[in-house]
């Protein structure tokens, strides 16, 4: 017998219990499923866990400091297997959290892989379900190069995986996560080659940002090697060794790291039971509204190929259910101005438009501030890191159309200014806000 709901989604991620929980709260009847961890990639393999792993590193670079600020010589030594077990318990707390969450909201969770029959039924653990709205909302996975070899190593799942800390390492890639394993790795102690197939990282972010980022990964020891692509991989004795396009060897890695972009879930739900469009790349179709293109099949979060962040999946799922169960007519997300941190070393904050994007947009239409300086922070120790702040304006009034910062705390200082970029904030708005002394903030609306 086919059991009936009024709104089944396919992954306990962010945007699919969002959306489930959202569309419980207005009464109607809701089942999730989850074929692996609750909470998906953020809580188990992605946000949470990088974000400890990044607060350990940025403690171990703050330990350098303290002879500097009078204290005396502390150990540095760092026991990677003790914080592996207190974030994976942490990890295993919120879980719990999630399970308890979505029973208190009332939403059934069906602990299975789902796939679809048809445009309204989905079976799981051969059981057959319906409803009159299906969101899918399976996220994506890591990708793997098509090279010989490619299985030796490692992805960022892996890379949560590991018992103990490896010593020599190389991270493929230029995105995000290969910026911040990177970055993480090598502040606690590890050797590590930033490999990438193009002459920088992160080279769809504003160049100057990205400038003072490369700068300092220089400066932090790890090796980078651009414009260099790996065609092999062999393990030899047990290290890994790694071919490039170039004809040479890059040899005795004990561990490797891809971080070359991530694919859609989408290919182990039989879409082709259904009349569902997927785009070349596999990520399903959708409009402003998280419609697809069968009438009462939606999907949200990193499936459908937008912003991969998850309080992106989050909001779209949250507004879907306005609309869907809460007669919202128009809610949905834009997905303009957008915020986020990249947790390189230093982070980056940025909201909006990079230089290059709006001189695009704006032509020579453009007013541009910038301040590089160092942070009081650093006034009585040897270290002199820059950070660099920069206002992109636009048009008579400066209307701000892009803000990014690289330094410390860029990470926290972003998330207000972005309420302002959102809200259309002036140059002049910025000059009217009084500073506050002494922070790395303030030189955002002190920029001459
Ligand atoms: P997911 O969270 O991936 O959830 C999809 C769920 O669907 C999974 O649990 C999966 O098991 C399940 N599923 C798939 N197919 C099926 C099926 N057929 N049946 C049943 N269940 C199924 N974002 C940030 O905003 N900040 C960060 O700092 C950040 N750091 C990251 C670090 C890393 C290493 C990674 C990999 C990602 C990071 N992200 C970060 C991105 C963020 O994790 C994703 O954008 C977000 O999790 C997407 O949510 P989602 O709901 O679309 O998918
Ligand atoms: P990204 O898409 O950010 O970056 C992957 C990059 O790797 C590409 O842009 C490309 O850069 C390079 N690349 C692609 N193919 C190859 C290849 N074959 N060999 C070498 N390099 C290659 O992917 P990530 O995996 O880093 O992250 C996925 C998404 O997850 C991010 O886009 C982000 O949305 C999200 N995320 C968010 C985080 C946060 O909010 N802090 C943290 C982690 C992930 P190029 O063309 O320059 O070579």
């Amino acid at each position: 017998m086919t059991e009936q709901y009024n709104y089944l989604v396919i992954g306990g991620g962010s945007g699919g219990i969002a959306s489930a929980r959202r569309a419980a709260e207005y009464g109607a009847k809701v089942a999730v499923f989850e074929a692996g961890a609750i909470g998906g990639t953020c809580v188990n393999v992605g946000c949470v866990p990088k974000k400890v792993m990044w607060n350990a590193a940025h403690l171990a670079e703050q330990l350098k400091h303290v002879e500097g600020y009078g204290f005396e010589k502390v150990s540095t030594g760092f026991d990677w297997p003790t914080l592996k077990h207190k974030r994976d318990a942490y990890i295993e707390r919120l879980n719990g959290i999630y399970h308890r969450n979505l029973g208190n909201s009332g939403v059934t969770e069906i602990a299975a892989h789902a796939h679809f029959i048809d445009n309204n039924t989905i079976e799981a653990n051969g059981k057959q379900y319906t409803a009159p709205h299906i969101l899918i909302a399976s996220g994506g996975r890591p990708r793997y190069p098509d090279i010989e070899g490619a299985e030796l190593g490692i992805t960022s799942d892996g890379f949560f995986e590991l018992e103990h800390q490896p010593q020599k390492v190389a991270v493929v890639g230029a995105g995000y996560i290969a910026t911040e394993l990177a970055g993480v790795l090598q502040s606690l102690g590890s050797d590590v080659s930033l490999i990438l197939r193009k002459e920088s990282a992160l080279r769809s972010f504003d160049h100057d940002i990205v400038a003072l980022v490369m700068e300092s990964i220089n400066e932090s020891g790890i090796e980078v090697i651009a414009n260099t692509e790996i065609t092999k991989v062999e393990r030899v004795d047990n290290q890994l060794h790694l071919t490039t396009n170039n004809n040479q060897v890059l040899a005795n890695y004990d561990c490797i790291i891809w971080a070359i972009g991530r694919e859609p879930a989408s290919d182990q739900i039989h879409i082709d039971q259904t009349d569902l469009k997927i785009d070349r790349r596999g990520f399903i179709t959708t409009d402003k509204f998280q419609n697809t293109n069968v009438n009462g099949v939606y999907a949200v979060g990193d499936v459908s190929g937008r912003i991969e962040l998850t309080p992106v999946a989050i909001a779209a799922g949250r507004r879907l259910s306005d609309r869907l169960f809460d007669d919202q007519a128009g809610a949905h997300l834009n997905y303009d101005n957008i915020a986020s941190v990249i947790f390189s070393h230093p982070p980056i904050g940025t909201v909006g438009l990079s230089e290059h994007q709006a001189r695009e947009k704006y032509g020579d239409d453009l007013k541009i501030y910038s301040s590089r300086f160092v942070n009081m922070y650093y006034a009585v120790l040897e270290e002199k890191p820059a950070t660099l702040c920069k206002l992109i304006c636009t048009g008579p009034d400066e209307r701000i159309v892009g803000l990014h910062i690289a330094g410390d705390a860029a990470d926290e200082i972003i998330q207000g200014f972005a309420v302002a970029v959102k809200m259309g904030a002036t140059k002049t708005d910025f000059d009217n806000t009084v500073a506050i002394h002494p922070t790395a903030g303030e030189e955002l609306v002190t920029l001459r």
